[in-house]
């Protein structure tokens, strides 16, 4: 007689599921939160129904990012009822807790803990759940060919514009083995692109004076040139260097030895800049960091170094006690500056702001034409660069393969440059790419055409 064999009846894993709002800081964040519930037996859940509970990982950067992290808050109470709200919106919690009393807790930016304790409040996790792993490099909600490295927490500036720096204090980095570690993992479990992110880049290190840590055997500061240096170094499993790309980088004086990186291979031709503006009243009444007229002759160098870099940048137009005469520098600023990819933005009065006391606030009217105007400039400047692009073989990344086409079995892709940062900036749109390829996969292209935001290619 065989024995008997009693089937174990496997408890059902508690869920969760994630809305994450606002920037890909916060994604980041998300992430971590994610990773940290799947390894404590958590599942995930794709819909508010299939959930025990819902986090909503907020933004309170300006009131139109408020009022929509009120709006999901609002909606997955109504879809499922038991809600948890984190991230920047969480260190509101009265405005939170006045409009939604029923919410379970709410937990301010960065408390991951905090956070993690309570879905262990609200869904206490199985006792020995049968857990899957975590995936090496933890839980990703980004495609897995492309990662964000947060190397930073905080701000030591004091824009007045901002209520960065009072929700998430003075930076804080993190130590530089623990960044070229994450780094390592997230590349050897896939990842071609690193998006490397914090609120000021070029400041990584200036807490901790640039304290080193033995790296590989070797001393490497926390400083953003060490840091680049050792990330152009990595390899993925087919030998290649991943994309590394600086956002949130300001110009001090040391921005110009990363540039020699980017010639030599080591980092993609890529700089973030939010400059915000050009006029020097401006700048100055914004409070802004590495504030120096000498930018453009700069940019001009860079540009000798490494013809190909691709610079992004941000701006805001109708800030208080901006004149027509800034405004105009602004653009013959840009004129000269021929930015790669600008994103622009009216001024918006952000609760606790410095700026909001600043006197001359520029009418709405006078905002909304000078933005038209921003955005027409950059428009002209971005399509020219572009049409130069046609003709020429540029290596791209794959985000996304199509169907084959149901009449000539043609397939198309949608990929990105090196001058394409995901999700903000344009792409490359591929016909005729061959069967097999897939997202995360780099190859060259020859440019056939292009328009105001994106290029068009076939691969060679
Ligand atoms: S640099 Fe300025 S805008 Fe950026 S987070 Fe710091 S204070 Fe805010």
């Amino acid at each position: 007689m065989c024995a008997a064999i009693m089937a174990t009846k496997i408890p059902d894993a508690p869920k969760v599921g994630m809305v994450s709002l606002g920037c890909p800081k916060n994604l980041v964040d998300s992430e971590r939160i994610l990773t940290k519930l799947r390894s404590d037996g958590y599942q995930m859940s794709a819909d508010y129904a299939g959930a025990d509970v819902v986090l909503v990982n907020t933004c309170g950067f300006l009131d139109s990012a408020k009022e929509e992290s009120l709006e999901a808050i609002g909606e997955a109470i109504a879809e499922n009822g038991r809600v948890i709200v984190t991230g920047c919106m969480g260190d509101e919690a009265d405005v939170i807790r006045a409009k939604f009393p029923q919410v379970l807790a709410v937990t301010g930016a960065h408390q991951y803990e905090q956070v993690v304790n309570a879905v262990h409040d609200a869904s206490p996790p199985i006792p020995n759940a049968f857990v899957d792993l975590v995936p090496e490099g933890g839980l990703k909600l980004t495609p897995r060919h492309y990662s964000y490295l947060k190397i930073s927490e905080g701000c030591n500036h004091r824009c007045s514009f901002c209520i960065i720096p009072s929700i998430r204090g003075d930076l804080v980095s993190r130590r530089i083995d623990a960044v070229l570690r994450e780094a390592e993992k997230l590349v050897a479990a896939g990842t071609k692109e690193l998006l490397v992110i914090s609120q000021d880049t070029s400041a990584y290190g200036v807490d901790t004076r640039h304290e080193p840590r033995l790296w590989k055997g070797r001393e490497v500061r926390a400083h953003m040139t060490d840091m680049a240096r050792e990330l152009g170094q990595l390899r993925t499993a087919e030998g290649r260097a991943p994309w590394v790309r600086l956002h949130y980088v300001y110009p001090y004086p040391h921005v110009d030895h990363v540039v020699p990186l980017m010639a030599e291979g080591l980092l993609t031709p890529y700089l973030d800049i939010p400059f915000q503006h050009a006029a020097p009243s401006v700048l100055k009444a914004m409070k802004r960091p590495a504030n120096e007229a000498k930018v453009l002759d700069r940019i001009r160098k860079w540009r000798d170094i490494c013809p190909d870099i691709a610079i992004r940048s941000s701006f805001v137009v109708g800030f208080p006690g901006e004149t027509e005469a800034d405004f105009q520098y602004l653009l013959d600023w840009l004129d000269e500056a021929q930015l790669d990819r600008v994103g622009a933005f009216r001024f918006e009065p952000v609760e606790g702001a410095a700026a909001n006391e600043l006197p001359g606030a520029v009418p709405e009217e006078v905002k909304e034409e000078r933005y038209q105007r921003i955005m027409e400039k950059t428009a002209a400047i971005s399509a020219a660069k572009l049409a130069a692009k046609v003709g020429r073989v540029l290596p791209v990344i794959i985000d996304e393969v199509g169907e084959p086409d149901e009449e000539d079995g043609s397939i198309g892709a949608t990929a990105r440059s090196q001058a394409d940062a995901p999700e903000i900036d344009g792409n490359v749109f591929l016909r005729d790419v061959g069967a097999g390829l897939k997202p995360g996969d780099m190859i060259d292209v020859c440019i056939e055409d292009a328009d105001e935001h994106d290029l068009y290619g076939v691969p060679v």
